[in-house]
């Protein structure tokens, strides 16, 4: 007998004793979904095998994975309505919030300090992604990772990317040696303080405190030094600012704000835009954000901004960060959003693609979503009739083309 059938002999034993602990911890009430995941650990556990990754690695976070029906729910629930950006901030950053966070920075000042030195980004920034994430490690999720992530890649909708992601959580028990207790968080498979993936974890996480582990549940030094890692290695300017609010002039042109349109400061404020602070208008590269449309508040953003994009690619929640962090920093608490416009369901979003569509604004296949495709044929629905062009999915719009439709019935 070759080696090579050997050592296949001596997979198949592992696997069907494997499959033999699992059929015994009898851990499912789902039969028929269960048995099919039963049988997909059994080859995921072959691909794991095949990466190198520790066979016991592999075995004790297999052995933690469950499939949980709930978190199939929680991942196709929608939302009935389209969060407003004021209703996204009023929801995250009031005075209680920003209290805490400040009482934060006073009782971790040290290792905030330390960790603001060596990666150059400021401890208000950590500090309010700390908040948006957990509440400030006050909810970190109790889900175990293995379960969640192996039930979201078998269930099949994104599979390739959790199942990298339930890979590289099989490294982390590798590396960190965890084989007593499974790792826990999301039902969408983030973990600790700041809900990293594993990618990102085996990515920028570092053992600040050089215990040999690199332990982003319970070390401070290390969860603010992997945070900062990550916004450091992501392209943070040190010195920089994340964004700040403007006012636009009468007449400006609105189809210029979009994200990632970035021009000089000077040349915005050669257009008009007004409060922009003095140590800003030197700076080379900032775009205009109009995140509820001409009516509402406008930003400036900069490169820090994109960095937080890379975090989380959501506006709302980027320009959070930044709001939070500015509220963080100052002595009293100054933030006020704008009323909250009335919110369109997901339907109405669709009605909407699907007006667009019809009049030959291309936004792509309908899906309820208002996205960079939606916002251009939006801009170009405004452009031929000669209305702001912000390209923003609101109500305005919504009855405007759905009244067209109905009266051209
Ligand atoms: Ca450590």
């Amino acid at each position: 007998m070759t080696s090579m059938k050997k050592s296949r002999k001596w997979q198949a034993a592992l696997n069907s004793l494997f499959v033999l602990s699992l059929i015994t911890a009898g851990q499912w009430g789902y039969a028929d979904e269960a048995d099919g995941f039963q049988s997909w650990l059994v080859t995921v556990r072959q691909e794991a095998v095949d990466l190198q990754i520790a066979p016991a690695a592999v075995d004790v976070t297999l052995s933690q994975a469950t499939y949980l029906p709930r978190v199939i729910e929680l991942d196709r629930k929608q939302p009935e309505f389209v969060t407003s950006f004021s209703a996204y901030v009023n929801r995250r950053i009031n005075p209680r919030v920003v209290g805490k966070g400040k009482q934060m920075m006073q009782d971790y000042q040290g290792v905030l300090y330390v960790v603001e030195e060596l990666y150059q980004v400021p401890r208000e920034v950590l500090v309010a992604f700390w908040g948006l994430e957990t509440n400030f490690g006050g909810f970190m999720g109790d889900i175990p990772l293995a379960s969640a992530l192996a039930t979201l890649s078998y269930e099949g909708r994104r599979a390739e990317f959790f199942k990298r992601e339930l890979f590289n959580l099989m490294r982390v028990v590798e590396r960190e040696q965890r084989y007593d207790s499974p790792v826990v968080g999301s039902w969408a498979g983030a973990t600790g303080h700041m809900q990293f993936m594993p990618t990102t974890l085996l990515k920028y996480g570092v053992d600040a405190d050089a215990d040999g582990k690199i332990d982003i549940w319970a070390s401070y030094p290390d969860i603010f030094s992997s945070a900062a890692n990550y916004l450091a290695q992501a392209g943070w300017q040190p010195g920089k600012p994340v964004s700040f609010q403007v006012v636009l002039p009468a007449g400006f042109d609105y189809s210029q704000a979009q994200w990632q349109l970035n021009k000089p400061v000077s040349e915005w404020v050669k257009a008009g835009v007004a409060g922009v602070p003095d140590s800003a208008l030197n700076l080379p590269q900032a775009a205009i954000l109009l995140p509820q449309g001409y009516d509402g508040p406008a930003y400036m953003v900069f490169p820090n901004f994109d960095v937080i994009m890379q975090w989380n690619r959501s506006v709302n929640y980027a320009l959070a960060v930044g709001l939070l962090s500015q509220q963080l920093r100052q002595d009293t608490y100054t933030l006020l959003m704008p009323p909250e416009p009335p919110a369109l369901s997901y339907q109405q979003m669709w009605s909407l693609q699907e007006a667009l569509n019809a009049r030959g604004f291309d936004c792509g296949n309908p899906d309820g979503f208002p996205g960079a495709k939606t916002q251009a044929a939006i801009r170009r629905y405004q452009a031929s009739k000669g209305l702001p062009q912000d390209g923003y999915a609101g109500a305005d719009i919504y009855n405007r083309l759905t009244a067209q439709i109905q009266s051209a019935q």
